[in-house]
């Protein structure tokens, strides 16, 4: 039988979960929550997902708007095993005591919602097995789902001494009209350290990392620039060899014309749906070791990368597979590891 998934909230996390468990064959969507009768709800219904009001006060909304609703986020919770909460920061906690806790359903939280909003703080690499059987998961951010991967390899196969890390990150999603950072560089937070590091270390609590943060006028991509004191010898091909080995990375090239995140992208419209990249994109080039202390410089697409973490939680929390199944079953249906250039 498959697991019964409910999506609360469908904006630019929850459609992209939503399309994602539905390429399991272990999984169903039963249905997703809007809180108004816009065109994303139009087109959840097109896709063939059923649709419910996310607050139940404004279920009259979508029936005056004409569209068929089959009812709020609480009767969708008695029909799912599994809800995958992606509306916006903060709320999911909300979410939590108003119904998830009442219910005693399992819920999935985002990278917006504090750490302690759940038991664990989920990336498949790096933790699987501490979510397994767990009634709430939090998956990462993008950026702390970057980092994180990224870290994980090169400790378990070189040690880390400490890791000292810039993110450059874009400034708002693509559709968000109402906000933005039109001229300038802003250091966000301007105090040191960033959120990032203490954020890697609710995943990899033994890690000593700071990180600081910079907003830029872009939407596409984050750019990390990231060093890594080892405690091992390694050489930069090393370090290539086991980034090439995991299919949640992908190498690019300065040679191949991937010049800037505005060239990943235009790659991946190509290829992807979306252009989501669920892949950690590395600069094969931006890869040395110096005087034992590792560079290197990746580009993550905000919008699409914790879409796999998401799949892979619902299986660790449902115990339906060990972490190299869950991955690998993931990582075919959602094509990752197989763009490479
Ligand atoms: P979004 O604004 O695109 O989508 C949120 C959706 O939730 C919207 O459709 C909104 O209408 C709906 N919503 C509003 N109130 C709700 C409620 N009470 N109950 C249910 N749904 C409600 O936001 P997003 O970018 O998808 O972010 C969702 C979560 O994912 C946040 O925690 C965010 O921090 C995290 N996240 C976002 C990104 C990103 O770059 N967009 C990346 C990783 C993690």
């Amino acid at each position: 039988m498959k697991v019964r998934v409910a999506i609360n909230g469908f904006g630019t996390i929850g459609k992209r979960v939503a399309d994602a468990v539905s390429l399991q064959k272990d999984m169903e969507v039963v249905g997703v929550t809007k809180t108004k009768p816009d065109f994303e709800a139009k087109l959840a219904i097109k896709r063939g997902y059923k649709l419910y009001a996310a607050i139940p006060e404004r279920a009259e909304v979508f029936e005056k708007a004409g569209l068929p609703i089959e009812g709020t986020i609480e009767d969708l919770l008695d029909k799912a095993d599994v809800v995958v909460d992606c509306s916006p920061g903060k709320v999911g906690a909300e979410n939590k005591a108003k119904y998830y806790e009442k219910k005693g359903i399992k819920a999935i939280f985002q990278g917006g919602e504090k750490s302690n909003v759940a038991e664990v703080s989920f990336n498949a690499l790096a933790n699987y097995d501490l979510a397994r059987g767990k009634q709430f998961v939090r998956v990462v951010s993008c950026n702390t789902t970057g980092l994180v991967r990224l870290i994980y390899l090169i400790k378990e196969n070189f040690g880390v001494k400490k890791v000292r890390a810039v993110m450059i990150r874009r400034v708002v999603d693509p559709k968000e009209d109402k906000k933005g950072l039109v001229n300038g560089i802003a250091p966000n937070p301007v105090a040191v350290p960033s959120h990032h590091g203490p954020d890697v270390q609710t995943v990899l609590p033994d890690v000593n990392i700071v990180t600081t943060a910079f907003k830029v006028p872009t939407t596409l991509m984050h750019v990390h620039s990231i060093m890594i004191e080892l405690e091992g010898d390694a050489k930069a091909d090393d370090v290539v060899d086991v980034l090439e080995k995991e299919p949640r990375i992908m190498l690019v090239s300065e040679e191949d014309g991937f010049t800037s995140t505005a060239k990943i992208i235009e790659f991946a419209r190509e290829l992807r749906l979306r252009y989501d990249l669920f892949e950690n994109i590395v600069w094969r080039d931006s890869i040395a070791v110096v005087d034992g202390e590792l560079y290197v410089t990746q580009a993550i697409h905000q919008e699409a990368i914790v879409v796999p973490e998401n799949v892979d939680a619902i299986r660790a929390m449902l115990e339906l597979a060990d972490k190299e199944e869950s991955m690998k079953i993931t990582n075919e249906t959602l094509q990752i590891g197989k763009l490479g250039i």
